[in-house]
């Protein structure tokens, strides 16, 4: 595989400055509704706020990678005292929760760093988090020639896992007749 440069942008999150205020979850919904900004609803959100104000915890998450099944393994996490819930770091749609999944259809969410055209300056929840607990950094790095999985194709893998080929292959065939 050859080497390409590629951009690497990603987003720094401080915890000590996270309020809970959830206008990350608002935009981010607003920003990838379709039309653009028709309607918000933070369970279309690619990030989540994980909120316990009893025990003081408030933590953002992007969402990541969809996987096909839930891993074997769970890790709790105390940091500064304060104990965060199994699962809470972990980016993955996965088939144990409904974080990161189209509340209607199912199918995965993953952030996109808002892609748009014309770029955007910095990533929408960045902009929106008036308490700078999101910090956008952008890097070159070399890095192997990948294929990127889009929208499409991962929801696509993810009907897959859940119908099989075949149901989804006749479906395809019998919507394409309809015309
Ligand atoms: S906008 Fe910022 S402060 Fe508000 S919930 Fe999101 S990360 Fe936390
Ligand atoms: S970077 Fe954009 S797509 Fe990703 S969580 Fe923030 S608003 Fe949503």
């Amino acid at each position: 595989m050859s080497k390409v440069k590629k951009k690497i942008k990603s987003i720094k999150i401080d915890l000590e400055k996270c309020n809970g205020c959830r206008a990350c979850e608002v935009v981010c919904s607003a920003f990838h509704a379709s039309p653009k900004y028709s309607s918000n609803n933070p369970a279309r959100s690619r990030i989540r706020m994980i909120r316990d104000p009893i025990r003081d915890v408030y933590l953002p998450v992007y969402a990541g990678e969809y996987a096909a099944a839930e891993c074997m393994g769970r890790d709790k996490y105390v940091i500064d005292g304060k104990e965060y819930g199994e699962c809470s770091f972990c980016r993955a749609s996965c088939p144990s929760r409904d974080a990161f999944k189209e509340p209607d259809s199912g199918l995965p969410l993953k952030c996109d760093m808002c892609e748009d055209d014309p770029a955007q300056e910095k990533p929408l929840c960045v902009q929106w988090c008036l308490n700078d607990a999101l910090i956008y950094e952008e890097r070159e790095e070399e890095v192997e020639e990948e294929e990127k999985l889009g929208d499409v194709e991962t929801g696509l893998e993810s009907m897959v896992d859940k119908y099989g080929m075949q149901k989804i292959m006749d479906t395809v065939a019998r919507l394409s007749k309809k015309g």
